[in-house]
């Protein structure tokens, strides 16, 4: 048995982000400023999006894109039951209805045509999620979205590099929402960006993002700016900082390593558990894509074993492999039972997913013997507790 925890996910930091901090942290100038605009317009440049504005979380560009789209009260968004909790909080803190449509069972992706179902009068937009960092099929919903005049709001979360089509998602006609959360496929500590070839969209939520003011205040106080400002519209105070960026920029030109690195691991895993009759392994999408591997989500066939989900992952524990959960199900948490009930039967294939599925370590730095380990100590629980 392994000696050292294995964490679910770890960021990979190296001395060239190390160094990068320390020369803003040295500089004398920490907040949003030169480095925001590089890591900007590199991700730009990745993403191949005409339109980019980096913010402090995904959340919060969830909120600015809800509210420069003028989304209230009344208002039906459709999203997944199977994402992060931000999704739908966003919707409901925005005054409008989340609307749950149901998951594909191979891909856990939003089923397109559940989409369509839901679809009412009150229907504003459909925020689909690419789980894991697989691409949802986006022509059919571009199809949808286009005969009902809805618009699309990409939750990118888990798709920075991720491919639909030979086109990088952030590159599509729509909103897309990047987080780089340490556990993300690159960090900024915490930070987000929102995409879109919107210069309308881009322009109000740039503004929005910092206390609707016209200029950024590092152009403000650098010599070229004036310090004068003046004040659009009342704002928040979502905007990155330099520090942040600073960990973005050297993570960037890293991604597709990083990428192919957890593809391989997830490779791995598969041929690993082929021959698993209690893992149901996770399902590829038919139409051409790039998978970015954020996550590694088996479900486990619990009617096969003597013990559930969350005793799974307990067992994995104390073996020293960690583990996560993405997602229970969002009609399984209180607040949405309590509030919005939406029965299991409304939502199979999600309800189904969510007692069962958990996310194995998946992170580039895991070496072949951290995939051994946590093979053999899977293969190890599901012996001890097969029925
Ligand atoms: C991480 C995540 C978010 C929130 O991102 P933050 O940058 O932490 O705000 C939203 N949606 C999904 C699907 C996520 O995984």
């Amino acid at each position: 048995m392994r000696t050292v925890f294995l964490p679910f996910s770890t960021p990979a930091l190296g001395d060239e982000e190390i160094n990068e901090v320390v020369d803003s942290l040295r500089s004398g100038w920490i907040t949003t400023g030169p480095k925001v605009k590089r890591f900007e317009d590199a991700f730009k440049a990745y993403v191949g999006s005409p339109f980019a504005v980096p913010l402090s979380s995904a959340t919060a560009g969830l909120h600015l894109t809800l509210q420069a789209l003028k989304i209230k009260d009344g208002d039906e968004i459709i999203t997944t039951p199977m994402t992060f909790a931000s999704t739908v909080s966003m919707i409901i803190l925005a005054g409008a209805t989340p609307v749950l449509a149901d998951i594909e069972q191979g891909t856990l992706n939003i089923d397109v045509a559940k989409v369509a179902e839901k679809i009412t009068p009150r229907t504003k937009a459909v925020i689909p999620v690419h789980f894991a960092g697989q691409s949802c099929d986006m022509d059919p919903l571009f199809d949808i979205a286009r005969q009902h005049g809805l618009t699309i709001i990409e939750d990118a979360a888990h798709a920075v590099g991720t491919e639909y089509k030979g086109r990088k998602i952030g590159s599509l006609d729509s909103i897309s929402i990047f987080s780089f959360h340490p556990n993300k496929n690159i960090t900024t500590g915490e930070g987000g960006m929102v995409c879109t070839s919107d210069e309308s969209l881009a322009e109000e939520v740039s503004l929005l993002k910092f206390h609707g003011m016209s200029r950024e205040a590092w152009k403000r106080f650098a010599s070229s700016g004036t310090p004068n400002y003046d004040i659009m519209m009342p704002g928040y105070k979502y905007n990155m900082m330099d520090i942040q960026a600073a960990i973005g920029i050297h993570q960037l030109p890293r991604l597709d390593g990083f990428i192919e690195r957890r593809r391989e691991i997830a490779e791995q895993y598969n041929l690993a558990f082929a021959d698993i009759p209690e893992l149901a392994l996770p399902g590829y999408a038919q139409y051409p894509q790039r998978h970015a591997w954020h996550l590694y989500t088996p479900l486990i066939r619990i009617e096969k074993l003597s013990i559930d989900r969350d005793h799974f992952m307990a067992e994995l524990k104390a073996r020293n492999i960690g583990s996560g959960l993405h997602y229970k199900a969002i009609h399984h948490h209180t607040w949405y039972r309590d509030n919005m009930p939406v029965s299991d039967a409304e939502l199979p294939n999600a309800s189904y997913a969510s007692e069962r599925i958990l996310s194995l370590p998946l992170f580039p730095a895991m070496t072949d013997t951290d995939v051994g380990d946590v093979v053999a100590a899977v293969a190890d629980l599901i012996t001890t507790f097969r029925r």
